[in-house]
């Protein structure tokens, strides 16, 4: 049967426009839907916008230092109008870099909302196309809990269009994002609370590191609750919001941000008409090759839960273009010791075991661990420390993880991560010169077992 497309890809953002590139290079006939924005969360409402945030925020720290080298600067003024509206800027300019992408790469562009008819017909806007492959990669979107006054609350598709920098704001959410944003507004000059359910954020992380950026957020004087958690939202006459703790505790603010993690975005997609299972936590179930329970059908990044990351996207929408039309290239992910960043204030950088999950993993740990004043601190007054660790397997050597809280931590983890990839015992560490005088060169200078 002749199809109108070999591959027909739902979502335009990280992952499907990456497989529909991929996929028209090997010659398929290639078509994407797109519902909102090209470049999908991460290019709109997600890791190029966040950053640009962080990069706005941390301006307040060079500010800081600026006098311990001589400099005297008037006092200084922040407009989030304008960071936003050169935000804005920048983003629309990357979005026309997706258009042109798609479009050179002879990827047929199919703008609206796209629901699956059949197991190898999706529907857009009216218009019936049929397909011989079909491709979800819908990502994901904010959730919050069912709380009274929850309609109240934002979330970050919301805070990258706010109007004006909120004054007073309350963080809800213990996750990469909530401590990214944190750090974000609190750096702009709100005053910010951190709320998290649990005893430590950043669940599933290091302790160290977990312990270390408490201590730093603390230093920069965010204020940081845990065991707390929001059981209505009201809004108060003046026009601020008033959040009922569940231990009774009122708090006022102007904003209340929630970042209390993503559903899959599987709205309206008619999945009813396919065959497509879902796992027990709603994401799109999928066999190691990316096949859904549907045999003419695949997903793949957010919206099937593994690892939510754009990268990760990237590399699972390669696997699918290759294995569908180059499988002599194909080569599976390897979801081993994904380097990752949190951009909070100071950063985290992290790659492989964490020292609890490689003990709750049978290995026999040394661990080596250094807290020190960054180099640029010392003509300042900033008392702020920076974290580094290795943790290796005492009994091949082999470094199991490297973690760092520090400026710079996402830059440095990268290299370290194809280190790990190698297999690097700590002796090459050892043995390799360090780059002097930096931050990095520490993790190549350690010889201390800490534990
Ligand atoms: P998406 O990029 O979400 O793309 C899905 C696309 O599908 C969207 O454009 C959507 O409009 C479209 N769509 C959905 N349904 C339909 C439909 N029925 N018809 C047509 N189109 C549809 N990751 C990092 O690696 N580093 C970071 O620093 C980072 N920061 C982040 C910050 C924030 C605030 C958020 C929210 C996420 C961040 N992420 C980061 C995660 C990253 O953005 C995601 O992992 C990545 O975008 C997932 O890519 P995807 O292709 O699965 O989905
Ligand atoms: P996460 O899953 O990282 O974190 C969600 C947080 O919300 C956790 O602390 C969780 O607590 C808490 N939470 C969940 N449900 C509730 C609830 N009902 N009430 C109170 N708290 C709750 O999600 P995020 O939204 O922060 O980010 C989504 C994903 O996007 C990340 O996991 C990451 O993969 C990706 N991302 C990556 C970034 C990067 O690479 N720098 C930046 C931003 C996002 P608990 O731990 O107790 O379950």
């Amino acid at each position: 049967m002749a199809y109108d497309f070999d591959l027909f890809v739902i979502g335009a953002g990280s992952g499907g426009v990456r497989a529909a590139r991929f996929a028209a290079g090997f010659d398929a006939k290639v078509a994407v839907a797109e519902s909102r924005y090209l470049g999908g969360t991460c290019v709109n409402v997600g890791c190029v916008p966040k950053k640009l945030l962080v990069y706005g925020a941390h301006v307040a720290d060079e500010l800081e230092q600026a006098a311990g080298y001589g400099w005297t600067l008037e006092e200084g003024h922040f407009d989030w109008g304008t960071l936003i509206a050169n935000k804005n800027r920048e983003i629309e300019r990357l979005n026309g870099i997706y258009r042109n992408l798609l479009v050179n790469s002879g990827v047929t562009l199919v703008q609206g909302h796209a629901r699956i008819t059949g197991p190898n017909e999706v529907e857009v806007e009216g218009q019936r196309y049929s397909a011989e492959h079909i491709l979800i990669a819908t990502g994901g979107w904010p959730q919050v809990p069912d709380i009274p006054g929850k309609e109240l609350a934002i979330t970050s598709n919301e805070a990258f269009y706010l109007k004006d920098l909120p004054r007073r704001v309350l963080v809800v959410g213990g996750g990469y994002i909530a401590v990214e944003f944190a750090g974000i507004f609190q750096g702009l000059g709100a005053a910010t609370t951190l709320l998290y359910r649990g005893d430590l954020f950043l669940r599933g992380f290091d302790g160290s590191v977990r312990t270390h950026l408490k201590e730093e957020l603390e230093k920069r004087g965010l204020d940081l609750q845990f065991n707390a958690d929001i059981q209505r939202i009201d809004k108060l006459e003046d026009g601020s919001l008033k959040a009922t703790l569940k231990d009774g505790r009122e708090l006022v603010a102007d904003c209340i941000f929630y970042a209390t993690g993503r559903r899959p975005m599987l709205d309206n997609l008619g999945l009813e008409n396919t065959g497509v299972e879902l796992d027990d936590k709603g994401y799109v179930r999928v066999d190691d090759q990316y096949q859904t329970t549907a045999p003419s059908i695949l997903a793949i990044g957010d919206v099937i839960g593994r690892v939510q990351l754009t990268p990760v996207a990237l590399a699972e929408g390669m696997a699918v273009a290759r294995r569908l039309f180059k499988p002599e290239q194909y080569r599976p992910v390897d979801y081993q010791n994904i380097p990752t960043a949190v951009f909070s204030q100071p950063p985290i950088g992290t790659v492989g075991l964490t020292e609890e999950q490689a003990i709750e993993q049978g290995y026999e740990v040394k661990v080596f661990e250094s807290r020190f004043r960054a180099m640029k601190l010392t003509l300042t007054d900033i008392q702020e420390k920076t974290l580094m660790k290795l943790v290796v397997d005492a009994k091949t050597d082999k470094v199991l993880g490297c973690h760092m809280v520090g400026p710079d931590a996402g830059e440095i983890i990268q290299g370290l991560g194809i280190a790990l990839k190698a297999g690097a015992t700590k002796q090459q560490f050892d043995e390799t010169i360090g780059v002097h005088p930096t931050a990095a060169e520490e993790f190549v200078t350690m010889r201390t077992v800490t534990r």
